[in-house]
């Protein structure tokens, strides 16, 4: 005889399985109906199928007993809300920079003032004169926004006489579009000589050689990598030279038996044997950073008083506005440049323009306004200050936050020697170890960005703005006393 047999799996599953409301009865629900009334019916469809499913297969597995199901059942409302709510999200985030780098491009560069940003909102939410003569009531430049403000920022910041009558000024998408633009415009076919030791290669593929090949132009290559003099021009210099071609060198330092000429040599020799001088400046640096404790710093300024032929410097660097490619040069080379049918393909558009204008204005009225000088004038007194404020309401047994002294750096191809004091927050944690404890700190929302050093997690609040330390505290308690594995994304994320 054979003893009753318990019931079958398939029954028991099928029992389950008969728990799980129809996507139907999931809509009609109340918690479910409310959100219909900040999401697309569609969108909600496909999140109640997709939860369900989910259960579906969690069932046939075995994975559910009657209770535990029931209580996933009653937790469908949040779990599709809190779907929608992460479908929701943007890619591109806000995150709070706290690596103390000024001018980080990977996120994003200089910050653009408020009156940047409000002019930029209304030009950008209506119709505006982009390309329309408001006097004439005929077509328009889109230029005309910013040459002339841009070279009367120029010239009060150099302290010289009627700028424009010796230059003109060009915008363009970045400041490597500019550098291509004008190689391609003005020296196609022809030689451009440049020093060994410029041959750089300033990031994210922006190589030398290859734009100037890629231009069309001929690399003409001078002297050595570490030394070159001009001499060294004078000799490399034919009847097919067409610029000289100065480049900063932004992201690196040579030291030791290093030589190579000031602007003004090569400006000496360019006019002497006809030759202009092209200055890639790159960083949009306008004066000295002196009173900030930063010297020997290139400066558009300073390539304006050598008298440069053409200067390219970037906008969203250490000039402190937005992307873009500013070229300034003198006429005929500027008309030359305005005239190739590639610029009609860097053109920048009428948020760029409004973003850069009002970055102007505020050279104009206060440039030390500008959140990145304002950043970088920032005392390490004040910055020690903000990071004791949140030290002293974290640490707990499992975080331990003290404050540290350490050096911010201008970054993003700038200035690559300068440090400027500044204090951090030095963070350990006894359940996580360095690298999981910035993972946490990049999960949270907004995403902390910090830095790793010496087995430590580091946040500079040089580069953070003092209205996110009250939620820098307040993560860093939850932080603190959260389990480990409670935290976001997990230990696994
Ligand atoms: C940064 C830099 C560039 C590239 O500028 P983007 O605005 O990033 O295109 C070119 N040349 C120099 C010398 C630079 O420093």
């Amino acid at each position: 005889m054979m003893e009753q047999a318990p019931e079958p799996v398939s029954d028991s599953l099928a029992h389950l399985f008969r728990e799980l409301p129809s996507v139907h009865e999931l809509l009609i629900a109340e918690p479910i109906q409310i959100l219909l009334r900040s999401y697309a019916r569609g969108q909600i469809v496909q999140a109640c199928r997709t939860h369900l499913e989910v259960l579906r297969m969690e069932i046939a597995l075995g994975n559910h007993s009657r209770d535990g199901l029931k209580n996933r059942i009653a937790e469908l409302p949040s779990a599709i809300e809190k779907e929608l709510r992460k479908q929701r999200l943007y890619s591109l985030r806000p995150v709070i920079n706290a690596t103390g780098v000024l001018l980080h491009t990977n996120l994003g560069r200089a910050l653009l003032s408020r009156e940047a940003m409000q002019h930029v909102t209304d030009i950008a939410c209506g119709y505006c004169n982009l390309e329309f003569d408001l006097e004439t009531g005929a077509r328009g430049k889109r230029d005309i926004h910013t040459e002339s403000l841009l070279l009367d920022v120029l010239q009060s910041k150099a302290g010289v006489g009627r700028l424009g009558e010796t230059y003109r000024a060009l915008i363009v998408n970045n400041c490597a579009a500019a550098a291509f633009l004008a190689l391609h415009a003005l020296a196609k076919g022809q030689e451009v000589l440049v020093s060994r030791g410029e041959l750089v290669e300033i990031g994210g593929g922006f190589r030398i050689p290859e734009i100037l090949q890629a231009s069309g132009a001929v690399l003409r290559e001078v002297g050595t990598t570490n030394r070159t003099r001009i001499a060294d021009y004078e000799r490399a210099i034919t009847p097919n030279s067409a610029l000289i071609l100065r480049v900063h060198q932004s992201n690196f330092s040579m030291q030791g038996f290093v030589e190579r000429p000031g602007l003004e040599g090569l400006m000496e020799l360019g006019r002497r044997l006809n030759v202009p001088v092209f200055h890639d400046q790159g960083t949009g640096l306008v004066e000295s950073l002196d009173s900030y404790g930063i010297s020997g710093e290139s400066t558009i300024v300073s390539s304006i008083r050598a008298q440069c032929d053409l200067i390219a410097a970037s906008g969203d660097k250490l000039f402190g506005g937005p992307q873009c490619g500013i070229l300034l040069g003198t006429q005929p080379m500027i008309d030359r440049i305005r005239q190739n049918p590639l610029f009609r393909t860097y053109r920048v558009d009428k948020l760029g323009y409004a973003a850069l204008e009002a970055t102007l204005h505020q050279y104009l009225e206060n440039a030390s306004g500008l959140p990145v000088l304002k950043m970088l004038a920032t005392s390490v007194e004040e910055i020690g200050r903000r990071c004791l404020g949140i030290t002293e309401q974290v640490s707990k047994q499992d975080l331990t936050a003290e404050v540290v002294e350490v050096a911010s750096v201008l970054g993003g191809g700038t200035a690559p020697t300068a440090r400027v004091r500044s204090c951090a927050i030095s963070l350990k944690h006894c359940g996580l170890n360095s690298d999981e404890l910035v993972r946490v700190l990049r999960g949270l929302d907004p995403p902390v960005i910090g830095r790793i050093e010496g087995g430590r997690v580091l946040l500079d609040l040089r580069t953070v703005d003092p209205a996110s330390d009250s939620y820098l505290a307040r993560e860093l308690r939850r932080i603190a006393a959260e389990e480990p594995r409670n935290l976001p994304p997990g230990r696994n994320g």
